[in-house]
Parts: structure tokens; C-alpha cells; sequence
């Protein structure tokens, strides 16, 4: 006879099972809406998951139901993670910066049964309550407030709803390829669409990305997710974070510079992840403070291009290695990790900078391919041709929720919508969003590479470059950008700052100065609204 392995499916409840019984005493460091800090431990986590599991058996509730939550991140919505996901219900975070129209069509979308929100929410769920009618329960995180209960009358309170359940619960078993989670992308073009996650793809993405290579996460760390729990899953922070047993701080509502800066102080964060724009916020108040952020030893950047000036801003000035990371709702998040290999050690300065600013490699269980537009035949990995940049692998999309037509390529990739390089190691540099390059008489203009030297310019805070249209060449570059308090700089000494940095032809035809960026609810810079804003600018201006 031939022998055999136990068969145990890979299960989200696992993941919180593992963390109790193994790192029960490691503190959870959460962030109250009132500012105060509550200190938990992943024993603690486990138990209010179970009791939470507990009061869901009232609620009247199937497997796969959508239950939502609308909450930063802190420890009741870590709990509800685990119990929502564990008990086969499938946790569906929502980004509470949409739209109301748009929140109203996820939650229609989804079916959501119920809806767990922080009292920050409440006049958003206010005004939807009556526009999404298979919400059956409202749940409000924290203890029973006045005001609340007034605006809402059939709410429930968290707190109350699990003190009196048992901590006595057995997770159920059942097929690793049940859905766990469902998470809408922005909808920068059309409605937002739901990508589920399963139990599978959720448990392989959390080990790929705890490896050395990815975000090396272990026990020794104290790891603070930035980025919010409803942006992609916290990047798969909660789940990896219980895996191996480190400590996690939940920054709450403030993501202020400042206010992430006493954090990381406070509790000697070790490893911190969020998009640019974060960082940006972040090293302007570590500055004006005077820290050193002595525990970070590396931070994760990812969601948008990471503008080399942050990189060498926490690598000269704080001793921190950033790991610039790529990836997607579709993709889990985590399609690339930039870490070096050995043979690189031996590049001098230049070159190794160089390879770190790229987006990084993929773990395994990724796939890359770059293609020329809508062909399936693979373009070369040389480092300098750019294609359309193509993914599979086992936490990748297939289709979009309630919708049955698969998204793949005719050969079963997915196309990321993103133009890349690829290198014979598999480091991919992203040159552009396919949308977002600008297309100048027949040659294609990075708008990424045009932003990232303009905020290395010391008076530029935040730049964004878009496409404009011209007469004589389709489109050309133009730079929006917002200065440095107090500063005087002028168009004419932005457009000199160019010089020899790029192509001269490359070089915006015009820069305007705004007070702020529109930046969207997972702390992206709206392109979108810049271009229905600015796209014009050429036409009406002598510059044409
Ligand atoms: P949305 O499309 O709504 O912004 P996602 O969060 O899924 O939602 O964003 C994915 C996109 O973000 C990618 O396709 C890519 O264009 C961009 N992106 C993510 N990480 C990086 C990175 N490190 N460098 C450049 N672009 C990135």
C-alpha cells in the first residue's frame, strides 16, 4: 500500500486558532476612536472571535452569506474578521470613502446580511440604511452609545452583543476552496467589482507573503498595517500577523504623520506598510519631530510607484529599508517584493539602488508575463521592453463576484492593466498604468518617471503628471503639483529641474500649482479627476 498525508483543508480559523494557542500573550495594540490605546492579546482576539461566532448562530445566517464591515483598523474589527471568516460567512470589507451611490451598489451587489461600523460611519449608515434592504442587522462597534441608538433605533451593540456568549466554540470544517472574504476595487472606471478571496488563496497568500524574501515577518516583530483593513485586506496583514505570532498595532482612525510617528515611538513598531502618500505625511513629521524612528527596521510600500526620494529618505536618515512591493485587489494583494538576491550584494551603490527602486520579483506561487497589447506571446525579459503585465497563480481573480465570464486571457492570465518590464530575474519595474501613460506624437511618456523626479525636488510635497491634449501631438505632459509650505518656486524653475534628468522632449509643457491632490479612499492620487480638470490646459494656453 502507499502511505498517505493527513489531509487538513487550509482554514482562516487556523490562522487564529494557531496565534492562541502559540502566541497567546503577544499584545494587539489598538488605536480607539477616542484616541485612547486598548492593549489585547491574541488569546483575548481568539476569544471574542468565538463569542462573536456565538451570537452569529442568532442571526439567522448560511454559509457564503456576505456579512460587511465599514471600520479603521483596530482589535473588535480583527475579531470580527476572524469570526465572520471562521464561522464560513464570507467578511466583506468595505471602503467607507466611497461614494454613497457606490457604497449603496456594493452592499446590493454583495447581498450583505449585516453590517458591523465604527460610530465614526454612522451618518453614512444613516443615509443608506434604506436603500440596502437585505441588511438585516446593524452592528455598531464599542460599547452602547446615546447617540447612536438615536439615529439608528435597531442597532446593536458589539460589546453587548458578545459579553454574555460562551468562549466555547468549534470552528467548522469545510472545503479550503470556500470563500472567506470579499473586497471591491475603486472603480476608477464604471462600477466597482467584488473580488472573493477563498480560504486557500487567503492561507498560500499569507505564507508567501511572511517569507524572508516577501516582508519576513516573524515573532520578533511588531507590525503596524497602515493601509486599511478594507483596502485589499490590510495587504493580508491581520491573517499573516496571527500566522507567525507577532505583535500588530492597529493605528485606529489617525493616519496622520504625526500620530503614526507616536505610535512606531511608543511601541517600537519594527515594520510598518502603507501606500506613497503615507510615507510622505510620515517622514514630514518624523522631521519636524526629530526622531530617529529607531525600531523600524523596514517599511512596505506599495499601491502606487514609491518615489525614490522616500526610499533614500529612510534609508539615509533612519537606517530603514523600505521594501517596495506591487500588487492588486485581484492579485491578494502581493504580485512582486523588492528584495535582493546574493549575487547582488557584489553591485556597487549605483546599480543595487537602482534594482531596489524596481517593484521587485514575485514569490512563488506567482506568475509574470509581459505581452504587447491583447497578444498572448510573451514579450522578452530583458529589463527594457515594455508590455502589458499579465499574473496568475493560486491567489489570483478568475472572475469578478456575480459575474460568471471568466477575466482571463484565452491561456488563463490575468491582465493587470499595468505596463511593466521584466528582467531575466523576474524584477519588474511598472513604467505606467495602461490609462495613464501619455502618448506624445507616437511615443509613450511615463507619467510615474515624470513624478518621481519632481518630488525629489526638495520644494515639491506631492506631483502628479497627467496627459493633456495638443493640437500638434495628441498629448503632452503636464505637471500638477503641490509645493512645500512657503515655498517660492516658480514653472519655469520645475521645467529647469528636468533637465538631463529626462528626455527633453519628456519634460511637462506645463506645471501648475495646486493647494492639495485629490486622493482617493486608499490614499491614491485621482488621476481621473485631474485629467477632467486640467486635460484642457494646452488647448486654451499660448504653450499649444
Ligand atoms: P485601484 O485599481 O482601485 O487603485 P488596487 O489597489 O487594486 O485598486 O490598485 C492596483 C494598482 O495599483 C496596480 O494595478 C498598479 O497600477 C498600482 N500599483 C500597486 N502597487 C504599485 C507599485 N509598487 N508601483 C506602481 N504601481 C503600483
Amino acid at each position: 500500500m502507499f502511505g498517505k498525508m493527513m489531509h487538513q483543508s487550509l482554514l482562516i480559523s487556523n490562522l487564529i486558532e494557531h496565534a492562541a494557542k502559540y502566541h497567546a500573550d503577544t499584545s494587539i495594540i489598538s488605536r480607539e476612536l477616542n484616541g485612547q490605546i486598548t492593549t489585547t492579546n491574541w488569546s483575548k482576539v481568539q476569544q471574542n472571535a468565538k463569542r462573536l461566532a456565538n451570537a452569529l448562530t442568532t442571526f439567522n445566517l448560511k454559509m457564503g452569506d456576505r456579512l460587511a464591515t465599514i471600520a479603521w483598523n483596530n482589535h473588535r474589527h480583527l475579531e470580527s474578521w476572524y469570526a465572520i471568516s471562521g464561522s464560513g460567512y464570507v467578511c466583506h470589507t468595505i471602503n467607507p470613502r466611497l461614494f454613497p451611490e457606490q457604497l449603496v451598489f456594493i452592499i446590493n451587489d454583495a447581498q450583505d446580511k449585516a453590517i458591523f461600523f465604527d460610530s465614526t460611519f454612522l451618518p453614512l449608515i444613516v443615509a443608506i440604511q434604506d436603500k440596502v434592504p437585505t441588511v438585516e442587522h446593524f452592528i455598531c462597534y464599542g460599547s452602547r452609545e446615546e447617540k447612536v441608538l438615536t439615529a439608528l433605533p435597531n442597532v446593536i451593540f458589539y460589546d453587548e452583543l458578545i459579553q454574555n456568549q460562551s468562549t466555547e466554540w468549534n470552528w467548522p470544517q469545510f472545503s479550503e476552496e470556500t470563500p472567506s472574504s470579499l473586497c471591491y476595487t475603486s472603480g476608477t472606471t464604471g462600477n466597482p467589482k467584488g473580488v472573493l478571496y477563498s480560504h486557500r488563496s487567503t492561507l498560500l497568500h499569507t505564507m508567501a507573503i511572511s517569507l524572508p524574501d516577501s516582508l519576513n515577518l516573524s515573532a520578533k516583530d511588531i507590525v503596524m498595517p497602515v493601509v486599511p483593513m478594507f483596502h485589499v485586506n490590510a495587504w493580508g496583514i491581520p491573517y499573516a500577523a496571527a500566522m507567525v505570532g507577532c505583535t500588530i498595532v492597529l493605528p485606529g482612525p489617525n493616519l496622520d504623520g504625526d500620530s503614526l510617528v507616536s505610535l512606531i515611538d511608543e511601541y517600537n513598531v519594527t515594520v510598518a506598510l502603507g501606500v506613497p502618500t503615507i510615507w510622505q505625511g510620515l517622514l514630514t513629521a518624523a522631521k519636524k519631530r526629530g526622531t530617529s524612528l529607531a525600531s523600524m527596521t523596514r517599511n512596505v510600500v506599495g499601491g502606487a510607484a514609491c518615489p525614490p526620494s522616500i526610499i533614500r529618505d529612510f534609508k539615509n536618515n533612519y537606517a530603514c529599508d523600505t521594501i517596495h512591493a506591487w500588487g492588486m485587489s485581484e492579485t491578494s494583494p502581493l504580485g512582486t517584493a523588492n528584495q535582493p538576491k546574493a549575487k547582488h550584494l557584489a553591485l556597487n551603490e549605483d546599480e543595487f539602488e537602482k534594482l531596489r527602486l524596481t517593484q521587485g520579483r514575485p514569490p512563488f506561487g506567482v506568475e509574470l508575463r509581459i505581452v504587447n497589447g491583447d497578444s498572448i506571446t510573451a514579450l522578452p525579459n530583458d529589463g527594457h521592453t515594455q508590455g502589458n503585465l499579465q499574473i496568475r497563480g493560486p491567489w489570483i481573480v478568475e472572475n469578478y463576484f456575480n459575474q460568471e465570464k471568466s477575466v482571463l486571457t484565452s491561456d488563463g492570465w490575468f491582465d493587470t492593466g499595468d505596463i511593466a518590464t521584466l528582467d531575466a530575474d523576474g524584477y519588474m519595474t511598472i513604467c505606467d498604468r495602461a490609462k495613464d501613460l501619455i502618448k506624445s506624437g507616437g511615443e509613450w511618456i511615463s507619467s510615474v518617471e515624470i513624478e518621481n523626479i519632481a518630488v525629489g525636488h526638495p520644494e515639491i510635497r506631492m506631483a502628479a503628471a497627467i496627459a493633456a491634449r495638443h493640437p500638434k501631438w495628441d498629448e503632452r505632459p503636464v505637471l500638477i503639483a503641490v509645493k512645500q509650505e512657503n515655498s517660492a518656486l516658480t514653472e519655469d524653475d520645475v521645467r529647469a529641474y528636468f533637465e538631463n534628468k529626462i528626455a527633453h522632449w519628456q519634460i511637462p509643457d506645463a506645471v501648475i500649482f495646486v493647494d492639495a491632490l485629490p486622493i482617493n479612499g486608499t490614499g491614491k492620487i485621482v488621476k481621473a479627476e485631474l485629467r477632467a480638470k486640467f486635460s484642457d490646459v494646452l488647448l486654451n494656453s499660448a504653450l499649444a
